[in-house]
């Protein structure tokens, strides 16, 4: 996997539960965290490292992206920006589609991208190439579709997938080799699949975050992503479960038997 172009945005994970990146931006001695399912890893690393904390972004309103908010405003007094959600507490500046928000000085364009859940944001900020997307896009994969319809969640990864190639996804979760296993399954010829299913072992073995990825890189091996291959098709016309080869339908097809595995 190529490292995303020109990423000056200072990112680090923060790991938190079993599987959740919580994702850090710093910048002169302040820091966002986007996604605090739980305080306590965030607290530790705001002493270790001797910054403030500036602004939580949230993007849905689950609780292992919630969870830590009302201590770490207790503790800190932050900002927190996130979706128009009443279920979620604590937030100072909701977001809407076409929303910028400014956060450390930086510009984020938000995304509304329902489908995951109905008031999932994703926020991309276009002058550093940089995406959080929470649990609509994953490295090789896509967010479960909870609250909202198949066609609703093709229509939000299509905007994703119409940012500019070079953008850094960061995701919440590692779960990327189990996503690469089913996309293994829907494109069992696709090269550059086969090439960062081998990237990503290695830097597993190694105890590396697989995130971020890019677009340009989910493009090329994503199947949640890939309406137009005429491979998937094929696939799915082999599997018995073409319904069409329509973007929704096709995308409804293997998020369904992603859904059955
Ligand atoms: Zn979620
Ligand atoms: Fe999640």
């Amino acid at each position: 996997m190529l490292p995303p172009k020109d990423l000056f945005m200072n990112i680090a994970p923060i790991p938190a539960f079993s599987d959740n990146y919580i994702w850090m931006l710093e910048r002169d001695g302040r820091v966002a965290v986007v996604d605090p399912g739980d305080a306590n890893p965030v607290l530790a690393v705001l002493t270790e490292r001797g910054v403030t904390l500036d602004t939580i972004i949230i993007t849905h309103h689950h609780f292992d992206h919630t969870g830590g908010v009302k201590t770490l405003k207790a503790a800190t007094n932050c900002r927190v920006v996130g979706p128009d959600n009443p279920k979620i507490e604590g937030i100072d500046e909701k977001l809407v589609d076409g929303d910028v928000a400014h956060v450390l000085g930086y510009d984020f364009d938000v995304l509304e991208v329902p489908g995951h859940t109905l008031d999932h944001i994703a926020l991309h900020c276009a002058d550093e190439s940089v995406l959080f997307c929470g649990d609509t896009l994953f490295v090789g994969g896509c967010g479960r579709v909870f609250e909202g319809t198949f066609p609703m969640m093709q229509d939000s990864l299509a905007k994703l997938a119409a940012l500019p190639p070079e953008t850094a996804v960061y995701c919440t979760h590692e779960y990327t080799l189990a996503n690469l296993a089913f996309a293994r399954k829907v494109e069992p010829q696709n090269e550059h699949l086969l090439a960062h299913i081998e990237a990503c072992e290695q830097m597993r073995t190694e105890g590396l975050a697989t995130v971020p990825s890019t677009i340009g890189q989910e493009l090329r091996i994503n199947p949640f992503l890939r309406w137009q291959s005429p491979a998937i098709i094929g696939q799915l016309k082999q599997e018995g479960r073409h319904t069409g080869d329509s973007p929704p339908d096709v995308f409804a097809a293997v998020r369904g038997w992603k859904d059955e595995g």
